[in-house]
């Protein structure tokens, strides 16, 4: 099936009626990068750091800018969004010296965390800038709830450009930055947020999480998590409006979007911006190319609108290819 898949890669990024469509790729370490090439992405919507956060001692600004730097390389040209730190809820590396707390998944996490954080994070943002000298790169904020953390983590990366140019280095004046949309308040709020954001990207894994109240990996609940709740649809429509709006790109690059079940699902919200891993990416290829996006919306109107969403044919199977 994989071969067959490939034949896919080469054709231009439109449905059957002529919906245009990207298709990024999620990439932390090298060989991912280089996978994300082979499949044909134009542009890499996610990189997370926590990894580089795994070891013994704390990356310092050197190790990171490495780190960067060699992505970009692997990217030729093809922009790469860098991720801050996610750390905290789920993945608290013991190197930061933090506890829990009662409720990690409600504790001090994502940009929350980076910002109590001072030195550390500014090292990052360092890092992230003189990488953004070898070729085109763009800052994720992850976990926001509000619009002062956007203007906080501006205020800081606008220091370090200064900072960075004050010692001679070259840094790229125009670098975007981009908010996560993952928690019900960015969602619910997502209009304030996209009015101070070049971008958004919406991480479904979290947003569904809170939004249901459920922990995915909670077997006594997980029965639970769906993706077609109407307040998970309804808040995903939302961000895509928001987007539009105010001229935000929005890229969607939670699991929802390498899943072969949900990716027509969010082309029918007119979310036409996935990031995946990049396994994911042929599969998707094929059923995006092959779907017709009008078809696709109307499904999911009618599954909005309509009051039976306990209807004996589910919204994924009906958005399915026969
Ligand atoms: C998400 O929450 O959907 C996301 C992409 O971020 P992570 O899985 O790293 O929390
Ligand atoms: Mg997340």
């Amino acid at each position: 099936r994989r071969i067959e898949l490939r034949r896919y890669l080469g054709r231009p990024s439109v449905t059957r009626d002529g919906q245009a469509f990207s298709l990024l790729g999620n990439a932390d370490l090298l060989p991912d990068f280089e996978r994300c090439r082979e499949v044909g992405v134009k542009a890499i919507g996610l990189m997370r750091t926590e990894y580089l956060y795994l070891d013994d001692a704390l990356p310092d600004e050197d190790t990171q800018y490495r780190a960067y730097r060699a992505a970009v390389e692997a990217m030729q040209g093809r922009p790469i969004t860098i991720r801050t730190l996610d750390a905290g809820g789920d993945k608290l590396p013991a190197i930061l010296g933090f506890t829990k707390g009662p409720n990690p998944a409600l504790g001090l996490r994502g940009l929350r965390l980076s910002l109590s954080l001072g030195e550390l994070f500014v090292q990052q943002i360092r890092a992230i800038l003189r990488a953004s000298v070898h070729g085109p790169v763009e800052i994720l904020l992850p976990m926001l709830t509000r619009r002062d953390e956007i203007r906080q983590a501006r205020n800081i990366i606008d220091r370090c450009r200064e900072e960075l140019r004050a010692e001679g280095m070259a840094v790229d004046p125009e670098l975007p930055i981009g908010g996560m949309i993952e928690t019900p308040a960015a969602a619910i709020d997502v209009d304030h947020l996209a009015g101070e954001l070049d971008f958004l990207s919406i991480g479904t894994n979290d947003l569904i999480q809170y939004v249901l109240a459920i922990d995915r990996s909670d077997e006594l609940v997980n029965y639970l998590y769906d993706p077609t709740h109407p307040a998970v649809l309804f808040l995903l429509q939302r961000i895509q409006q928001a987007g539009a709006r105010h001229g935000c790109p929005v890229t969607v690059c939670g699991e929802l979007a390498g899943d072969e079940r949900t990716a027509r699902l969010l082309l029918g919200l007119g979310l036409t911006r996935l990031s995946m891993p990049p396994a994911a990416l042929p599969a998707i290829k094929k059923s995006l190319l092959e779907a017709s996006a009008a078809d696709c919306q109307q499904i999911v109107r009618e599954w909005l609108d309509s009051s039976q969403n306990s209807a004996e044919q589910g919204l994924l199977e009906r958005l399915s290819p026969e």
